[in-house]
């Protein structure tokens, strides 16, 4: 009976939270750091579009705390992502340590305005982190860099970041620690494409390349 019990909870679709709470900062371009930090609680009911994900209509990914759950890979502290995502994000990551992956630091939701275009010198909307649908990856191995050329492939090598100058995070050396960093055939990258269909963000063709950063296109 108990046993059955807990069959019909776990197959019960997950209700609606009755509250909405998150963090929340902008980055300055001018200063280089979070400024505006805001501490947001309000009833679920009061979500806003901005609040929801790009693809919100078919993940329910916001930027609310409650719609975020753990994951965790063997002896890792958990992290939190879209409980939409969380899952499947584990397989992968589960798929890439046994493929012989090293997992070693992970950075999933993290809500503040990072990206978009700069107005009076702050960043205007939320990245794919914001809403639990992004991980950044051993980011002391695998850094992000700027300055790159425009409309290249995914780097194999150091040598063909070519001009990519490193702005955060550590050197990306995938010579010398192999299974710490992230590459276009290498274990991680491959997990996550093939469980998720999600992208790389040394697949970005614009002028940065975020090694440590996977999410549904690679920004
Ligand atoms: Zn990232």
């Amino acid at each position: 009976m108990h046993y059955l019990l807990a069959l019909l909870l776990a197959l019960a679709p997950t209700p609606t939270p009755s509250t909405c709470t998150y963090d929340t900062w902008t980055w300055s371009v001018v200063a280089r750091r979070a400024v505006a930090h805001q501490h947001v609680s309000k009833p679920y009911a009061q979500v806003t579009l901005r609040e929801r994900a790009p693809d919100w209509t078919v993940t329910g990914c916001t930027l609310c705390r409650e719609d975020q759950e753990k994951v965790a890979v063997t002896g890792m502290p958990p992290v939190l992502v879209c409980r939409y995502f969380a899952p499947r994000i584990e397989e992968a990551l589960q798929a890439a340590a046994n493929a012989g992956a090293r997992i070693e630091t992970l950075v999933g939701y993290r809500v503040g305005r990072s990206g978009g275009p700069v107005v009076r010198g702050k960043r205007t909307q939320f990245g794919w982190h914001a809403f639990g649908e992004a991980l950044d990856i051993n980011p002391n191995a695998n850094g992000l860099y700027h300055h790159c050329q425009r409309n290249t492939p995914a780097p194999r090598t150091e040598a063909e970041l070519g001009t990519c100058r490193r702005r955060l995070g550590g050197f990306w050396r995938p010579g010398s620690q192999p299974a710490s960093s992230l590459t276009p055939d290498g274990a991680i990258v491959a997990a996550f494409r093939r469980v998720l269909g999600w992208h790389w963000g040394g697949e970005r063709i614009d002028t940065m390349k975020d090694l440590m950063h996977v999410s549904p296109d690679g920004y």
